[in-house]
Order: C-alpha cells, then structure tokens, then sequence
C-alpha cells in the first residue's frame, strides 16, 4: 500500500513540516481537538487501506494533516489510478470524485459529504449536450474537466484550465463548442482568434466575483507586485493579470518567485492559504473567495466516512466508459493538469 505524499506545491526552507506549519496557524487549544481528529483518521487509513485525496481548496487541516496526495481535480484522478489502496477518500466535490471513479472503476470512492456539489458543473447536462449536438451538427464538443460523468460521456473531449487552448488548438478545427465555463471559453477564444467558440453561460461562483478594479487596487497599494489569475476569471480580470493560468500553473509560478517577492493570487481562500504555507519567504496578498460546496469537506465528515465507510460513488459503467475516452483522449494529445499559460 502507498501512502506516499505527492505534494504538488513548493517545499519550505525553514526545516518545519506543512502539518506543523499548519499547527501554528492555529489557537493551542483548536489544535489540540483538530489534532486527535488528524491522529484518528490517519489510523483509520491503515486500518482500511485507504488514501486521502484532497483538492488544493481543501482547508490547511485536512490538506496538511490528512491528506496523502493534493493536487488539482485531474491530477488527484491520475494519481487515484496510481495508488495500490483499496479505498479512496476523496476531499473534495462529487464531480472530482467521480472522475476519480471512473478512472479506477475497481476502487472503492467515498466522498465525505454527498451534497459537495458544484455550481459549475451543475449547470448543464448529458440533454443540454445532446440538444448543443442536435443544433450544430459536426461541430465538436470540448468540456472543462469541472463536469458531471454524464457530460463528460456525451462531450467529444475534455481538458482542464491549464491545457484548454492546447487541446481546441488539437482539433484543427475552425469552429468548437465550449462547455461550460464562458469566462474559460472566452479566454480560449482570445488565445485562438481564428476557431468561432460557440459557448455555454456557466461560470464559477467563486472565479467570477473578482473585478479589475479590486485588482488595480491590489497593485497600486503594493509595489512589485505579480498578480496571478485562473483563466475562469472575467476578461477585465485576466487583463491586469501577470500570470494566467491553472492551479497547478499558479503553483510553478510562485516556486520560482524569489524571497522577498510579492504576489497577489486570484483564487479560492484555502489555495492561496494552502500555498502561502510552503512558501514562507514570499508575500502574498490574498483578495480569495470562497467556495461553499469544497467547504462542505470537513476533517469530522473525512473521519465519519472512515468510520462507516460512506458515502461510495457510484458511475454508470456504460456512462464513465464513455466519459474515460473523452479523458484519455486529452491525455492523449499531452499537456494537463501542471500545465499553465503565461503572457
Ligand atoms: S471553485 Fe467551487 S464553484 Fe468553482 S468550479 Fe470549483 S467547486 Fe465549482
């Protein structure tokens, strides 16, 4: 059994562990409980041959006490089909889960709360794709990985934040459908101005709320500053950004920010948190949102789910067969989820 900890973020010079670092986050007394949490859990682990797999928006106690691997929605998947554990913990949201069940369709899922859902990925179906399909014929379908199983089974291919250009540029095509994040669908169309994207209105709750003015007045209060943003952010905000790209991008960029550096992280409150924490020497101002379905995830719900084991996701094989082929085939083409973009 592997419980090896794959930690995608830099690590720290000042000799402390993430989970101390984490600890001095903390009042003694909070730790003190959250501490007999971490300790129960992780004996549960061995006991049930299970992983913890968290999201980089997972709070500092479950990404730095329990978790075994953290990563973005795709590269905690690649690492599920990795693992020999027989049981998958997954911190994070169903969709995620999902995608990790249907990449080891033999493992047995938990997710820790069952109504840890998504805004995003809640806004379209399998029958709004069919009816895109029905609409515009022999145009292909592109969806970001933030997705139900469903959709993914009925989309041509899919991609992340980081690889998204890179995967519409594969097809050759001049003309894409793009689901269902518009602001990502925008920001492809940019970067490829000669393929019609034809878009879909979803948006992230949490990407969605930041402006350009709050941005501009980030980098008027702080000199030198590097502003980094997620491509699912609004045009105005990805114009004043230095940096555009996925999580897993957004974490490159800050491992090669010296000490002394300044960088304003566009993203979800636990991200910049989670981030911040390995890279001690580097100031980060944090304008965060933050996202109600990922905080859902608790350590007591990671524990019951140990306790009881549930709740186990469950995915149509003839669905997450068809949803794996639109993955493996953008694994295919190359690029994914530590891919990013800079301008
Ligand atoms: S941050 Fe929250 S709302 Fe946005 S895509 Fe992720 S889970 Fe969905």
């Amino acid at each position: 059994m592997t419980h090896m900890r794959t930690n995608l973020l830099v690590r720290a010079e000042d000799g402390a562990t993430p989970l101390q670092r984490a600890q001095h986050t903390l009042p003694d007394i909070e730790w003190a409980s959250i501490a007999e949490t971490i300790d129960a859990i992780n004996v549960l682990k061995k006991q049930r041959n299970a992983i913890v797999l968290a999201h980089n928006y997972m709070t500092p106690d479950i990404y730095h006490g329990v978790a075994d691997i953290v990563g973005d929605s795709l590269g905690l998947a690649r690492e599920a089909a990795r693992t020999d554990a027989e049981v998958i913990v997954f911190a994070g949201v169903h969709f995620m889960a999902e995608t990790a069940k249907i990449t080891c369709p033999d493992k047995t899922v938990l997710i820790p709360d069952p109504k840890a859902g998504c805004s995003l990925a809640e806004s379209i179906t399998g029958a709004d794709v069919r009816l895109l399909r029905e609409r515009h014929p022999g145009v292909p379908i592109v969806a970001y990985v933030n997705t139900s199983a469903e959709v993914k089974a009925e989309v041509d291919i899919c991609c992340t934040s980081g690889n998204a250009v890179e995967v519409v540029r594969s097809l050759g095509v001049d003309e894409v459908i793009f689901l269902p994040d518009q602001y990502l669908a925008r920001w492809v169309a940019s970067q490829l101005p000669e393929v019609k994207v034809i878009l879909w209105e979803g948006a992230c709750m949490v990407h969605e709320r930041f402006t350009g003015a709050e941005l501009r007045s980030y980098r008027a209060q702080t000199p030198g500053v590097q502003i980094l943003a997620h491509p699912e952010c609004p045009p105005d905000v990805l114009a004043e950004a230095d940096y555009v790209g996925s999580t897993a991008g957004m974490v490159g960029f800050v491992k090669h920010v010296p000490a002394g550096g300044r960088v304003v992280m566009v993203t979800e409150c636990s991200m910049a948190d989670n981030v911040a924490m390995e890279a001690p020497g580097v100031e980060f101002v944090r304008p965060c949102n933050l996202c109600p379905h990922m905080k859902r995830i608790t350590l007591d719900k990671i524990l019951h789910s140990l306790q009881t084991m549930t709740t186990e996701v469950h995915v149509d094989p003839d669905i997450a067969e068809r949803a794996r082929r639109s993955v493996d085939r953008m694994l295919a083409i190359g690029g994914g989820p530590t891919a990013g973009g800079t301008r």
